[in-house]
């Protein structure tokens, strides 16, 4: 970005009021913000009393070699005893803890008691297989609770998991097994998908043929779809069944250092190449297990809760996971695709299993509304409370969609901003308290700070645009990059001294409320004016015939860079008539809503945009595409085919 601040384009005049009843019964209410900022310490100390520690913690926070934080550095607990034996103990071993929904149909119930047997035969048996605390375990598996059960596994035995999304390739898996340098990899043959099994196991078979993988002693194979023909390597490969299967249900779980590292998780690869981040035990637990309280308003006695996520994503491991095991919490568990056998699928599950709380990302919203409103009509959806959003920001009319069509507009909706680097919730309102705005992340949770600052690290007034930094370490931040502590250093904390730089732009409204505004690596500089892309896209989205839209600045001889904006037409109407109408049709409809400095120089409809596995637009790609340069990167892209049908519809540059 250059000296000048994101230029404040965009504004939104709509409020919600929280639900006067939700707010008289909430977890959480604006005493928690006077508390926190009263005593940021003794405010997480207190939340760390959520769990239950072997030993008690007498420190809160360690900051004597700053950035590498030690959060309740004294203590001793076993995580997956806080997610799984107390609630049995505290005679919660009948409530469903999870509700698993397989593509096909096939659905199981797990109680708390059984999950209590399930994680400790899985302890027992990668005992069997020689891990000891600290080895690294590797999971490539689908949505099955195998999934859940062998994390919980891994922390009660206090081996530090890498769960790689399993739809990633071979090449993908190789790189992340060899820089965690796991010792054993947990796989299924395979997973249902879009109406069919997908194979999972060749992938560790090609992974494990690859240099740097040696050490990989035991895979470790979940039977999920039967298919019959698959290589098997005596010796190294064992059935789930057969391992786990035969193992006692007893284990009695260790108290590990809070300090003690809990998983490695690779970043979702939206601007470059992922980054292994490291998370530990009683810090990170306590931030999950708040978060999810507090931003949910989980009521473990009554609510169904369900985050659509992958558990191969950070949501999956702190809102699938951590956050509503450690909470005692009903959960819903599904392992397919939202349009499978029909676009109806997610509603459905909400109606059957009476989902109150559910957590998505703002691409599925968006195919949700480029579906048509008759669907989710067509499904009881009262049951919801709260509605979430994570991943990318929301674009007002996608918010206030979810809000009308989901929530039968009672629900509030909060957007949560975090990254895997957070390791939990940082921004966001909180159901029972904050009066929300379509598309802002709005303020810093209880016990967290952070603000916008400008390219001379000086707080930007309300109304302007910068940079978002978080100004004091919080529980579940990332204690360093795998191995690469200089890497850790030069991407979070080179930028301004002593605050954490997120790589997002934001701004701050005239109420001092947050609203993200993208990648700082995707911000525009068009004739001496700082522009978000997201800005751009959320002008585009308010038009009625825009379903997505996706912004990118290209180099420009006259403006530096030229606003390029490619959109995803809404409906079924033959679009290709009229295209060139609509294009100005749109053109003048940004500048209405932004400015004419806003107004995209090209927009260009397409049929699809290239997205991470997690759902996130990747602009880079889309860059490269309106420079007609040669690709970066597409490892992390779902489908590698949209780019040649982008690049096919593009016109030689004017
Ligand atoms: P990489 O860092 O490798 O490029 P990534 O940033 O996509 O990958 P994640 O940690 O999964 O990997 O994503 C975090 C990012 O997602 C945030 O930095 C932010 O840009 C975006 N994000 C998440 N939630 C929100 C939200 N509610 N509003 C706006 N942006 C969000
Ligand atoms: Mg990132």
């Amino acid at each position: 970005m250059s000296n000048e601040s994101l230029a404040n384009l965009l504004k939104e005049e709509r409020r919600f009021a929280p639900p006067a009843a939700l707010a008289e019964q909430a977890n959480v209410t604006a005493e928690a913000y006077e508390q926190a900022r009263a005593d940021r310490l003794g405010f997480w100390a207190e939340q760390a009393r959520r769990l239950s520690w072997h030993t008690e913690p007498t420190q809160t926070l360690d900051w004597s070699n700053p950035p590498f934080a030690k959060w309740f550095a004294d203590g001793r607990l076993n995580v997956a005893y806080n997610c799984v034996d107390r609630h049995v103990e505290n005679g919660l071993g009948d409530r469903v803890a999870l509700h698993f929904e397989g593509e096909p149909g096939d659905t199981r119930s797990i109680t708390y008691a059984q999950l209590q047997s399930e994680v400790s035969r899985a302890a027992n048996a990668l005992l069997e297989l020689g891990v000891r605390p600290g080895d690294r375990v590797a999971i490539y598996l689908p949505m099955i609770p195998e999934a859940v059960v062998s994390m919980l596994a891994c922390a009660r035995i206090g081996a530090p998991h890498s769960v790689v999304f399993g739809g990633f390739s071979a090449d993908a898996l190789a790189t992340r097994i060899k820089d965690a340098d796991a010792r054993v990899v947990i796989t299924a043959d395979g997973g249902f998908r879009r109406g069919k099994p997908s194979a999972l196991k060749p992938a560790v078979d090609e992974a494990l043929t690859r240099p740097g993988t040696e050490d990989v002693r035991s895979v470790l194979v979940v039977r999920r779809t039967g298919q019959e023909d698959i290589a098997w390597t005596e010796g190294r490969d064992l059935w789930w069944h057969d391992l786990v299967d035969r193992q006692s249900d007893r284990h009695v779980p260790e108290a590990f250092d809070a300090e003690h590292p809990l998983f490695i998780l690779y970043t979702s690869g939206t601007t470059g190449k992922p980054k292994g981040i490291l998370h530990t035990s009683g810090g990170y637990l306590t931030q999950i297990s708040y978060t999810h309280h507090a931003v949910f308003d989980l009521k473990p006695e009554s609510d169904v809760f369900w985050c659509t996520a992958d558990v191969g994503w950070v949501t999956g491991h702190s809102y699938i996971v951590y956050g509503p095991l450690s909470n005692g919490a009903t959960e819903v568990l599904y392992e397919g695709t939202p349009d499978t056998p029909h676009r109806g699928r997610w509603w459905e599950i909400v109606q059957k299993y009476g989902v109150t709380v559910l957590y998505t990302a703002p691409t599925a919203i968006r195919a949700a509304m480029k579906w048509g409103d008759d669907i989710p009509a067509g499904f009881d959806l009262s049951s919801l409370r709260v509605l979430g959003s994570v991943g990318e920001p929301i674009n007002p009319e996608a918010w206030v969609w979810y809000r009308e069509h989901i929530g039968g507009g009672r629900t509030p909706v909060v957007d949560t901003w975090w990254q895997t680097e957070t390791g939990g919730i940082m921004i966001s309102p909180l159901p029972g308290v904050t009066a929300t705005k379509p598309g802002s992340a709005q303020v810093p949770i209880p016990g967290i700070a952070a603000t916008v600052v400008d390219d001379e690290a000086r707080e930007v007034p309300n109304g302007s645009g910068g940079y978002l930094v978080l100004t004091e370490p919080w529980p579940s931040m990332l204690r360093t990059i795998w191995g690469d502590d200089q890497r850790f250093l030069d991407t979070y904390w080179s930028r301004f001294e002593g605050r954490y730089f997120a790589g997002d732009g934001a701004k701050k409204d005239d109420d001092g409320d947050i609203w993200l505004l993208g990648r700082v690596d995707d911000v525009m500089l068009v004739s001496g004016h700082n522009i978000s892309t997201t800005e751009v896209e959320s002008a585009l989205v308010s038009h009625p015939r825009v379903a997505e839209a996706a912004v990118v600045g290209a180099t420009d001889p006259q403006t530096t860079q030229a606003i390029c904006a490619f959109v995803i037409l809404r409906g079924d109407e033959d679009a290709s008539a009229d295209e060139s109408a609509l294009v100005e049709e749109l053109r003048a409809h940004v500048a209405k809503q932004l400015g004419p400095i806003a107004k995209p120089k090209r927009i260009l409809p397409v049929a699809e945009l290239p997205k991470t596995r997690s759902g996130k637009i990747m602009r880079r790609l889309l860059r490269d595409v309106a420079e007609q340069r040669t690709l970066g990167d597409v490892t992390t892209l779902t489908d590698s085919s949209v780019m040649d049908l982008i690049q096919a519809k593009l016109p030689a540059a004017p």
